[in-house]
């Protein structure tokens, strides 16, 4: 490491708690926020300091970055009186971790820009695991300069690191391939459908997919059908969230998605069938 940097730390949970965990292992100075006080208090036995509002969290610091639900909540973590902008000094770098969607991420690298601070979408691929182990793969959008000023704190976060282009991009990357993904997903639940309906063994089917080196995305739904769970993970909820922002963002681009609407509606389904919190490869069982 060049120099430890003061680093804010905004959204303790699945994620962003591990993910503000390595920050402080690797020496960097953090100040963490979050809503909820046991997420806070596992980031100070660990070496961090707590802030009492983001605006404190951000006040000495080089780099804030956040992890959070949605755009909402990033939104409402940036502004108000406070917010990281109330309290960031011009030249912060703002490095925004959730998946939250490429128009948020543009609206608010302005508003960030407005206050002298510099922000970049920086959604991470990979699970809680990743987050813990450091290798999760970062799709940045935003401008390079503040890239390399932010490199070495979000090496320590993951294994692979790619940029874009502009405010938004990466976010644009994040939805990409999570839409893929869940789009997958369903060519597989009607692979089980299909399979079950013609009386074929599934767990052949599998050992064929593998023989033939199938996508891993692919294979790990079947897997979970055959073995008849659904474990935490990626959850129906966030793979909801981000079906509707990939669909979103491509109405608004005037590109049809008519994969990514099946996937999202099965997803809906999902959640109303109270299966929120399963992996999201449970859509298998509509
Ligand atoms: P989470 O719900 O576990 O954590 C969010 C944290 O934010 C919670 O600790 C909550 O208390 C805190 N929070 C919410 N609103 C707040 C506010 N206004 N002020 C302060 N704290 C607030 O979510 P997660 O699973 O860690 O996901 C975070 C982001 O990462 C999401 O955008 C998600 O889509 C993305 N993501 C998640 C995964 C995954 O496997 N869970 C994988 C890749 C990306």
């Amino acid at each position: 490491m060049d120099q430890p940097k003061k680093i804010g730390f905004i959204g303790l949970g699945v994620m962003g708690g591990r993910m503000a965990r390595r920050v402080v292992d690797a020496g960097h100075q953090v100040v963490v926020f979050d809503k909820q006080s046991s997420a806070v208090k596992a980031l100070v036995d660990a070496g961090a300091t707590s802030a009492d509002r983001p605006a404190d969290a951000a006040a000495d610091s080089d780099i804030v970055m956040t992890s959070l639900p949605a755009g909402e909540h990033v939104g409402e973590v940036l502004g108000g009186q406070d917010g990281i902008l109330a309290g960031v000094k011009p030249g912060t770098i703002l490095v925004d971790l959730s998946t939250i969607g490429p128009e948020w991420a543009s609206r608010l690298a302005k508003d960030a820009a407005s206050h002298g601070a510099t922000m970049l979408d920086a959604p991470v691929g990979g699970g809680w695991k990743d987050a813990e182990e450091g290798s999760l793969v970062i799709m940045v959008g935003g401008e390079s300069a503040a890239l390399d000023g932010v490199r070495e704190v979000l090496e320590v976060l993951s294994k692979a690191l790619f940029h874009f282009g502009g405010p938004g991009t990466g976010q644009a990357a994040k939805l990409a391939l999570n839409m893929s993904q869940a789009v997958m997903t369903v060519g597989a639940a009607e692979a089980v459908r299909l399979l079950r309906a013609l009386g074929a063994d599934l767990p052949t089917f599998l050992e064929t997919l593998e023989a033939l080196d199938a996508n891993p995305w692919f294979q790990r739904p079947l897997r979970h059908t055959i073995e008849g769970a659904y474990p935490a993970g990626f959850r129906v909820s966030l793979a909801l969230k981000d079906a509707r922002l990939a669909t979103q963002s491509g109405k608004s681009a005037g590109v049809s998605l008519p994969g990514g609407e099946l996937a999202r509606d099965l997803l809906n389904k999902a959640m109303d069938a109270g299966m929120g919190e399963e992996h999201f490869s449970a859509i298998v069982k509509l």
